[in-house]
């Protein structure tokens, strides 16, 4: 393989519905900086039907160029087509580095894409960056149970990819009017030549708890006990309008549902607040919210591990600082509201 006929950074622009996923704008932001660092171009991979429009969006969060494929075979997502879409893509124009939102559709494809064009795949990464010299592509994420960041390279075989959480990455700005050029394949695969048939998309209504959007989050720790302790954690949330978060161990204990886990295996967030209580700081957790824009951490042990990410500590007891911090905002709240105002967190 000669490695020096691969250029261009690369991302998957997952589309649902017509609708642009926001990890690949995410990504178009870290994939900006790694092709600017290496002087080369950075494209975006659409892929699906009636979807054409939605290249301007990507030239304006930075795209160069948009890999377009545009067909009715490729409407929804299935492996077998948006394999051989993007598997034909990277064989025809050579991408050095190939990125992936880490959606259930954006892991399966960029596996797939890795048999495909036999190259390796780093999953769920939380950093990006390149070494210029040697055009090497590090892509790191924690290994070993979380206790290490692992940076790993493909060394040998091109393109370079990487799929990457949603939120870890920042949106870039949108710049208007930013345009760039539309590269239209298509694809050489018939409906009757396909495995899978989609007979009905059934969507999933049930509203669970959204940690990904959240703007303020209040975390619950093992050193909350039990549900009473949680019930503080709860009541803080209310008054701040927040979403309930929670580490393993406390969803571990039963306390609450796997959909407040924040970490490795829960949900990444970053809001513009995150107050953890009660929370050691074990790394597993951290990769989970160090994004967010201010942490307050509560702990009783001057010497956690969560004071070291924490903007803010307080070191105390949660039982008597909870509902003090509860009565507080309670009050400041009400009177923004008598005085005419709305409530700053609203
Ligand atoms: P602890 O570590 O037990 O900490 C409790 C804290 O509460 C302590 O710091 C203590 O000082 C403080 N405390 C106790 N009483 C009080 C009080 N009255 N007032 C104030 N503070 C008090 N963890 C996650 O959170 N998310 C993940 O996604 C995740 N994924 C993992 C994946 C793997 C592969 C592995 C191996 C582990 C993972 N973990 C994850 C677990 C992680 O390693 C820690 O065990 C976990 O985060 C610890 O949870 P904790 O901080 O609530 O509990």
């Amino acid at each position: 393989m000669n490695l020096d006929e691969y250029r261009g950074v690369w991302v998957f622009n997952e589309q649902r519905d017509g609708e642009l996923v926001d990890v690949g704008l995410e990504l178009l932001g870290a994939g900006r900086e790694l092709a600017d660092k290496l002087e080369t171009e950075l494209c975006g991979v659409l892929i699906g039907h009636n979807v054409k429009d939605l290249a301007a969006e990507l030239f304006e969060h930075g795209a160069d160029k948009v890999y377009l494929i545009d067909d009715p075979i490729t409407e929804q997502y299935r492996t077998e087509t948006y394999m051989k879409a993007a598997g034909d893509l990277v064989r025809k124009y050579k991408p050095e580095i190939f990125l992936y939102g880490a959606t259930s559709n954006g892991k399966d494809l960029a596996s797939a894409v890795a048999t495909e064009v036999m190259t390796g795949l780093t999953a769920d990464t939380t950093l990006l960056d390149v070494n210029v010299e040697k055009r090497l592509f590090e892509a790191s994420r924690p290994a070993f149970g979380g206790n290490i960041m692992a940076t790993i390279l493909c060394k040998k075989h091109r393109p370079q990819m990487a799929t990457v959480r949603p939120k870890v990455m920042k949106k870039p700005e949108r710049q208007p009017g930013r345009t760039g050029e539309v590269i239209e394949e298509t694809i050489s695969m018939r409906e009757e030549d396909l495995r899978t048939k989609i007979i009905d998309i059934v969507r999933d209504t049930k509203k669970g708890v959204n940690l990904e959007e959240a703007d303020i989050i209040v975390a619950a720790g093992k050193g909350v006990k039990d549900e009473k302790g949680f019930k503080l954690v709860e009541d803080l949330a209310t008054v701040l309008n927040a979403t309930v978060g929670a580490s393993r161990d406390v969803v571990e204990a039963g306390i609450c549902g796997h959909d407040h886990q924040v970490g490795q295996t829960g949900a990444t967030v970053t809001p513009k607040l995150y107050i953890a209580a009660g929370i050691s700081g074990a790394i597993q957790h951290i990769v989970g919210m160090q994004n967010s824009e201010m942490i307050i951490a509560i702990n009783n042990d001057p010497d956690a591990a969560i004071f070291n990410t924490a903007h803010y500590g307080i070191v105390g007891d949660l039982f008597e600082v909870l509902p003090l911090l509860t009565e507080e905002f309670k009050k400041a709240l009400q009177e923004e509201t008598e005085e005419g105002g709305v409530p700053s967190h609203a």
